[in-house]
């Protein structure tokens, strides 16, 4: 099989699908790999380490579609893409279908084989291709956090482990799941103090197991979180409710509460946000903004400021199905592989995946 690796077109979107050791990983099972010139520039690998893993480098992102039996991608295709869609090809990437019907229906009427990173499910109901950005973002949410709780960033000045005789900054973290759990090693890594809420009884015993009594965790609800936002230096919100809008946890009156210069990182506002003041989304340019004296971040593809990194995050947990497709073809592999077949979103001219089909109002 010919494996395709186009570069990606969207807008600050700086990771591509495929490493050179991937690469080298498909070409030593016999198949083949052409690769867009310049595609791995955004993550750092230049196209000298792709040609030596074995792949063909090709000038244009046309050759790249005519070419490849299998497309390798991060972002959805967007509509100057829809153009090289081919009868049976396959597509996987990160499609998130549900908010793109135009490609749904570019999908459906190319007859293309697309399946969904985001919608690959592991029987405990886990989406191990999104795992690795949730660990990118929940780390970065403390980096960005501590940068501006600084001063100059217009943060109270707040060093997040203190110094021995001043005490560390109290980190407030809403929602223990994989985004938590990353920023509470982080933050915990820097000395700083940190609760975390969670709804899940399972999860706090977990975390308290995990972390042996270096953080405290405290059950969700409106009255332990008003207590905790007021005390907090840094607020991260990171809760998940799968399927659904993300719960508004922290009221207005809370936020007003809440110490002036005190920052707040809502990574769940891709979810629309845990955080009443948290109206809109923010991107890298321009990440922050202040309401109540409290600086809010809000950027939706926080793995975006790291893509050499999430790169080598995200093809670490593709590369396997990646293998898997081009080995054995799309019948067998997701015969064989039933997570895998939970990814598969468009195939011979219909939506697969029914919430897909019921968003965008083409037939399951
Ligand atoms: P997860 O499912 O691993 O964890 C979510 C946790 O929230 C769970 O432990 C759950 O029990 C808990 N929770 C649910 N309701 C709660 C409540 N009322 N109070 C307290 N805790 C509650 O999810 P995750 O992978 O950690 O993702 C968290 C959020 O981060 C999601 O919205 C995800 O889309 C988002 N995310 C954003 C970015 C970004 O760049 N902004 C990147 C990755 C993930």
């Amino acid at each position: 099989m010919i494996v395709g690796l186009p570069k990606e077109i969207k807008k600050q979107e700086y990771r591509v699908a495929l490493t050179p050791a991937g690469c080298e990983m498909i070409v030593k099972q016999g198949h083949g790999v052409v690769v867009e010139r310049q595609a791995g520039e955004g993550s750092g690998f230049a196209d000298a380490e792709y040609l030596d893993a074995g792949a063909g480098l090709v000038e244009s992102a046309q050759e790249v579609w005519s070419t490849a039996d299998l497309i390798v991608k991060v972002k959805e295709p967007l509509s100057e893409e829809f153009a090289f869609f081919r009868e049976g090809q396959i597509l996987f990437t990160y499609l998130h279908l549900a908010a793109a019907p135009d490609l749904a229906q570019a999908l459906v009427n190319r007859r293309v084989t697309a399946i969904a990173y985001e919608t690959i499910q592991a029987p405990n109901g886990s989406l191990p291709l999104l795992t690795p950005m949730s660990e990118v973002a929940g780390r970065m949410a403390v980096q960005e956090g501590a940068k501006y709780l600084e001063a100059f960033q217009g943060g109270r000045g707040v060093l997040l482990g203190g110094v021995p005789g001043v005490p560390p900054a109290e980190v407030i973290i809403i929602g223990g799941g994989i985004v938590g759990t990353n920023a509470a090693k982080m933050a915990l890594g820097l000395g700083a103090d940190v609760v975390v809420l969670e709804k899940s009884a399972d999860r706090m015993r977990y975390l308290d197991d995990v972390f042996q009594g270096r953080l405290r965790t405290l059950t969700s609800n409106s009255y332990n979180i008003a207590n905790a936002v007021r005390k907090a230096d840094l607020l991260i919100g990171a809760v998940l409710v799968p399927g659904a809008r993300a719960p508004r946890l922290v009221t207005e009156e809370m936020v007003k509460t809440m110490k002036k210069g005190a920052v707040i990182v809502d990574v769940a506002v891709d979810q629309g946000g845990s955080i009443a003041t948290i109206d809109r989304a923010t991107t890298h340019e321009n990440p922050t903004y202040e309401k109540h004296g409290v600086i809010h971040y809000a950027v939706a593809n926080m793995p975006g400021a790291v893509p050499r990194t999430s790169t080598l995050a995200l093809t670490n947990v593709t590369i396997d199905y990646i293998l898997q497709l081009a080995d054995k073809g799309f019948e067998v592999s997701v015969q064989n592989n039933p997570m895998l077949a939970l990814g598969v979103n468009a195939c011979r001219g219909a939506i697969t995946h029914p919430q897909v089909a019921e968003a965008v109002s083409l037939p399951y």
